[in-house]
């Protein structure tokens, strides 16, 4: 029997999602993949490779087993009321998380060597050394020990900072000192000069970047957010800037991107800003993962660790 095509639903531009349905045919010459406007008949199709699709359209699709995203992000899917109740699995790409760890490891070394220090010296063309402070020295705290956050976390590791981490069930990990669950989010945080999120979006885990931790860090702290700019209370981020008790943040992601040319955080002498590229879904590492996907699920009728609708991730 001939077998159903897959259906590719995003709301990326039609050049970006050609380029995917290409990736994706290309690496799965055995499929058919079509986009929503090429499918005349909706019945029998069984997956559904998504990025951010229309609203309600999956629920049109009577057959449909599971959800293949390509972002690691699933936030929005796992919210939307109109998707149809069956399993949803995210990209869970080696190659995301190892840009995640360079990109974390970039802004942790800027901070750690001053970086932040000497170009704010640069505009008063002043010359002042600071003393060198040792890795060790250096206590730096990974909100999220998943995917992203374990690769990130042992590559700091292995530069010598002394690395402590938190996730909501407990872990054991290798030169990392792991707390879990509410009563360890404090104590994860306590006396940190480096505070990296990478938590996701969930009903517990939103403002979770607020004053109450704030006030555990050590003084001089860096905040490094690439985790949702929904985990971020702006306001409470501004003042512990404004009264020097946070040095310098990292900011990669927003509660509304691009972020508005008029928000402050883009003229911040304390802000980076990044257009969210701390990890990008790379289409030709991303599309072997889906096919493997696929092809295991063709094979088996398994279907791919999905997320849990109940946790919100
Ligand atoms: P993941 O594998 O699902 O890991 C999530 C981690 O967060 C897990 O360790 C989990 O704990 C922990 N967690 C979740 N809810 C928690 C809670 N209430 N309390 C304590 N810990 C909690 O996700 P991932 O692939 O690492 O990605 C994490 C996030 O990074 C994504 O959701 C996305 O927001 C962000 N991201 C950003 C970019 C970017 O370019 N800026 C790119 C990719 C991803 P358990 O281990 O106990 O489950």
């Amino acid at each position: 029997m001939q077998k159903a095509p897959i259906l590719l639903a995003t709301r990326l531009s039609p050049m970006i999602e050609a380029q995917w349905q290409e990736n994706l045919q290309a690496i799965m010459p055995e499929e058919n993949i079509l986009s929503l406007n090429q499918i005349h008949d909706r019945r029998g199709i069984e997956i559904a490779l998504v990025a951010n699709p229309p609203s309600g359209i999956l629920g049109d699709f009577p057959d449909l087993k599971w959800i293949q995203s390509l972002w690691a992000g699933v936030e929005n899917l796992l919210t939307d009321k109109t998707l149809p109740k069956i399993p949803i699995c995210r990209l869970i790409d080696p190659d995301l998380a190892q840009a995640m760890a360079e990109t974390v490891t970039a802004a942790v070394m800027a901070f750690h060597r001053d970086f932040d220090l000497y170009q704010s010296q640069q505009q008063q063309k002043l010359w002042r050394q600071h003393p060198p402070v040792s890795t060790r020295e250096r206590s730096v705290t990974i909100l999220g020990l998943g995917e992203m956050g374990r690769v990130s976390a042992a590559r700091l590791a292995s530069l010598g900072f002394s690395v402590h981490g938190w996730s909501r069930s407990p872990k054991n990990l290798q030169d990392i000192t792991c707390y879990h669950g509410e009563e360890g989010l404090r104590r994860s945080v306590d006396q940190a000069n480096i505070l990296v999120n990478l938590l996701p979006l969930t009903e517990q885990t939103r403002a979770i970047l607020n004053r109450d931790i704030f006030q555990l860090l050590a003084p001089d702290a860096c905040l490094i957010n690439f985790g949702r700019g929904g985990h971020l209370v702006e306001a409470d981020l501004l003042d512990y800037l404004e009264q020097d008790k946070i040095r310098h943040a990292f900011l990669d992601v927003f509660v509304q991107e691009p972020l508005p040319t008029e928000h402050p955080f883009w003229s911040h002498p304390k802000i980076t800003v990044f257009p969210h590229i701390a990890a990008t879904t790379n289409p030709v590492s991303a599309s072997k993962v889906i096919a493997q996907n696929i092809r295991h699920y063709r094979q088996t009728g398994v279907i791919p660790v999905s997320c849990n609708r109940v946790l919100g991730y």
